[in-house]
């Protein structure tokens, strides 16, 4: 008995050691990521730089890919989506010049990581994701992670999300085929919209509304999954 008393608090002593150690190792890895593939490769915004260090990639993959999350690539998140690319995340959030005060609309939440960094730099996030499933884990995975300011709905992201518009920002992580009008509305004047176009050759585009129109500029050829149109009822 008194063997086992001694054995249990030595084993939940090194237990903790042995996930500090793992936390330090991610972390490590995450920092090394940034400065490496986000920092040296050209994005200059300190927020969207302390924010991609601060957000944990790999509470936002499948367990079995945390050893993966801080390579500078999609990954798999299931139901044939993939969490995108560190440096696109960061390239868009920057290209989308948020501010501390601003009403941001993502859509596709996928695994809630380009949501978790857009809430770490705007005041409000709302982001929409077309399969049930995803949209419920990531809203649940944001929960917990704490994040307050960011709300998460199931449905359509070609029709936006009219009750909390106009935004000073939205960002689309999944590509249309042609600009949807029904966001392009939604958009504040002086309001940015980050959006990949097109179906196989896509097109990151910058939209900025301003009192004469649209202004477009293209800004680097990606690779997104397709934006698509809703087999199941909006709620
Ligand atoms: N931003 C995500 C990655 C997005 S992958 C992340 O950080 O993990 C693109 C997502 O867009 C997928 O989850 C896909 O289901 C979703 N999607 C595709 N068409 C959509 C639509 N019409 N409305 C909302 N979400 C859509």
């Amino acid at each position: 008995m008194k063997q086992l008393i001694i054995f249990i608090p030595l084993l939940i002593v090194m237990g903790q050691g042995c996930g500090a150690a793992e936390a330090n190792t991610l972390m490590q890895k995450r920092q090394q990521m940034v400065n490496e593939e986000i920092e040296r490769r050209g994005i200059k915004d300190q927020h969207v730089l302390d924010a991609m260090r601060k957000v944990k990639r790999h509470l936002f993959v499948p367990d079995d890919l945390q050893d993966s999350a801080y390579d500078d690539r999609p990954l798999p998140i299931g139901y044939g989506q993939t969490i995108s690319q560190p440096y696109i995340v960061a390239f868009m959030t920057e290209a989308g010049k948020i501010e501390p005060d601003d009403r941001v609309l993502e859509i596709g939440t996928g695994s809630g990581y380009q949501a978790a960094v857009l809430g770490e730099m705007a005041k409000e996030v709302y982001t929409i994701e077309i399969l049930k499933p995803l949209a419920e884990n990531s809203r649940q995975r944001l929960d917990r992670l704490g994040y307050r300011n960011i709300k998460v709905k199931h449905g359509d992201g070609y029709k936006g999300w009219p009750q909390y518009a106009p935004y000073d920002c939205i960002i689309v992580t999944a590509a249309p085929p042609e600009l949807p009008k029904e966001l392009l509305k939604q958009l504040k004047v002086g309001g940015r919209m980050v959006i990949p176009v097109g179906s196989f050759f896509q097109d990151l585009y910058l939209i900025t509304r301003t009192d004469a129109g649209y202004q477009k500029k293209v800004l680097l050829p990606v690779r997104f999954v397709p934006m698509v149109h809703p087999s199941i009822p909006d709620k």
